[in-house]
C-alpha cells in the first residue's frame, strides 16, 4: 500500500521565538515529513506550489508547549477527563507534549497500566502523552512500586500526586532510585498533619470565611525535608507546584548549595490569590491552595532568577456536579490547559516576565527535565518532529467553558477576559488545533 505524503506546511511569515536556539526573529518555518525542515527568512521559506501554508502574520511561532504536569482521569475518572478529550483541551491550550499523573483508578503503578495509558494516547490522543509512575504502590505511601519496571515501560518521573510521600524513608529509598534510574521523583509537598481538613490558604479570609485554614508551613516543612533527602542520597528532586515564599527560598538554597532539585509553579498559583475564593468559590479551591500576593512576588521572583524551573498546569478537571456542592465536600482542582497562556501572558503584559523567559518556561525548561530518550523535545531544530504552537500575544478574549475541548470546566476564570490566545498546534508535523481567524491555503 502506498502512503501518501503529506505536503509541506509552511508557517508564513511570524515571530519566531526559540529560547532552546536564542532565536528572535521574523521568519517563516517549513515542515516537510513531519519534520522541522527549515527557518528563517531565506528562499526555502516562500510559499511554494504543492506547500500548505498555514499564515501567521502577526503571530508568535515558537516550540510547542511541554506540561510537566496534569491529570487525565483516565482510567477511572472518565466521567471528568478522558485521554482523547483531555489531550484535545491541551492541543487548544498550545501544548505538544503533557505528561500524566498517576493518581487514576487503577494507579498507574504497574507496566500493565502504563502499557495501557500509552495504547490509548497512540490511539485516541492528539499530542503526545508522557505518563509519570507510582512512587509507591497503590498510592498508598508503604511500599515502593517497581520503579526499574516503570522506567522501562516509559515513565518519565515518579510521583504519589495529590498526596506526598508521607513516609521519609520510602522517600529516600524513592530518590536512591532516582539516581540510579536517572528519572526525577515529583513530590506533592503537603505535612498531611498540618492540612487535615483544610480548605483554603490560611490567613484573614479563611478566618471570615469560616474555612478551615492551609498554613505555608504545610509546605515548607515538606520542601524542607526533601531537599535535605536530595542533598542525603544524590537524587533528583522535583517539587511540584510550588506555592510559598517558603518553599522559593529554600530551594533557591538549596540550588546554591548544588542539591538536584527543579521546581515547578502552575498558571494559576502566579496569577490569582486566595481572595478568588470570595468570588469564585469551589472553582478556585485548589491544592495546594491559591496564597497572597506576596507568595506570587516571590513565585514570580524564582522564575525570573530560575530558583523556579517551570511552568506545569496541573490541569485538574472536575465535573459540574463534582463542584456544584459545599466548600468542604468539593474536591480540590482547576481545569487549566486552556486558559494557560492567556493567563500567564499578563505576566508579560504587566512587565514582569519576559516573553521570551514564559516561553523556555514551557518549552526548553521542562525538555531539560524529561530524559532525552523520549526524543529531543522543546525546539526549533532541523530534524526534530515538529512540535509547534502559534499564539497571539495581544488578542482579547472572553473565557467560555462551554467551548472548552475539556469536560472540566471548573475554573474560576469564566467569564473573563484574558488578553494572549493559542492560535494553532502542530503536534509530531500534524495540525491538531487550528483557531477559525489563523488562514489555511495550499499553493
Ligand atoms: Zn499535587
Amino acid at each position: 500500500m502506498m502512503n501518501k505524503k503529506s505536503s509541506p506546511l509552511l508557517i508564513y511569515g511570524g515571530r519566531i521565538i526559540d529560547p532552546s536556539q536564542g532565536i528572535d526573529e521574523i521568519g517563516s518555518l517549513l515542515i516537510t515529513d513531519g519534520k522541522i525542515s527549515w527557518l528563517g527568512k531565506g528562499e526555502m521559506t516562500h510559499p511554494q506550489p504543492g506547500y500548505d501554508v498555514l499564515h501567521s502574520q502577526g503571530l508568535i511561532i515558537c516550540p510547542g508547549f511541554i506540561d510537566l504536569h496534569c491529570h487525565l482521569r483516565q482510567p477511572g475518572f472518565e466521567e471528568k477527563e478522558t485521554i482523547a478529550t483531555g489531550t484535545q483541551a491541551a492541543a487548544r491550550g498550545g501544548f505538544t507534549t503533557i505528561c500524566c499523573m498517576p493518581n487514576t483508578n487503577p494507579p498507574l503503578d504497574n507496566q500493565a497500566i502504563i502499557d495501557y495509558v500509552k495504547s490509548v494516547a497512540a490511539t485516541e490522543g492528539v499530542i503526545r502523552v508522557l505518563p509519570i509512575g507510582c512512587i509507591s504502590k497503590g498510592r498508598k505511601g508503604k511500599e515502593l512500586t517497581d520503579m526499574g519496571d516503570l522506567a522501562s515501560a516509559g515513565v518519565i518521573a515518579f510521583s504519589d500526586d495529590g498526596e506526598p510521600a508521607a513516609d521519609s524513608r520510602l522517600m529516600r529509598q524513592a530518590l536512591d532510585y532516582s539516581l540510579a534510574l536517572g528519572l526525577p521523583i515529583t513530590d506533592h509537598c503537603e505535612d498531611i498533619a498540618l492540612t487535615e481538613g483544610g480548605q483554603m490558604n490560611e490567613g484573614i479570609i479563611s478566618t471570615k470565611l469560616g474555612l478551615r485554614g492551609i498554613p505555608n508551613a504545610a509546605e515548607d516543612i515538606i520542601v524542607a525535608r526533601d531537599l535535605a533527602l536530595a542533598q542525603l542520597t544524590g537524587g533528583r528532586l522535583h517539587i511540584a507546584h510550588t506555592s510559598t515564599e517558603g518553599s522559593v527560598d529554600l530551594i533557591r538554597r538549596a540550588k546554591e548549595k548544588g542539591i538536584r532539585v527543579t521546581a515547578e509553579v502552575t498558571p494559576h498559583h502566579l496569577t490569582l490569590t486566595e481572595e478568588s475564593v470570595i468570588g469564585y468559590g469551589t472553582n478556585a479551591k485548589v491544592n495546594p491552595p491559591l496564597r497572597t500576593k506576596r507568595d506570587i512576588q516571590a513565585l514570580i521572583q524564582g522564575l525570573n532568577d530560575n530558583t523556579i524551573d517551570i511552568i506545569a498546569t496541573d490541569h485538574a478537571p472536575h465535573t459540574e456536579a463534582d463542584k456544584l456542592c459545599g466548600f468542604a465536600l468539593a474536591p480540590f482542582g482547576i481545569s487549566g490547559f486552556e486558559t494557560a497562556l492567556g493567563s500567564l501572558m499578563s505576566l508579560v503584559h504587566d512587565g514582569q516576565l519576559a516573553l521570551v523567559t514564559l516561553i523556555a518556561k514551557l518549552t526548553c525548561e521542562p525538555a531539560k527535565i524529561i530524559s532525552n530518550k523520549y526524543g529531543k523535545l522543546g525546539t526549533l531544530a532541523i530534524g526534530v518532529p515538529a512540535d509547534v504552537t502559534l499564539f497571539n500575544p495581544a488578542l482579547n478574549w472572553i473565557v467560555d467553558t462551554k467551548a472548552f475541548a475539556s469536560k472540566g470546566k471548573n475554573t474560576p476564570l469564566a467569564g473573563s477576559v484574558l488578553k494572549g490566545k493559542v492560535m494553532a498546534t502542530i503536534s509530531q508535523g500534524k495540525l491538531v488545533y487550528k483557531d477559525d481567524y489563523v488562514k489555511l491555503e495550499t499553493i
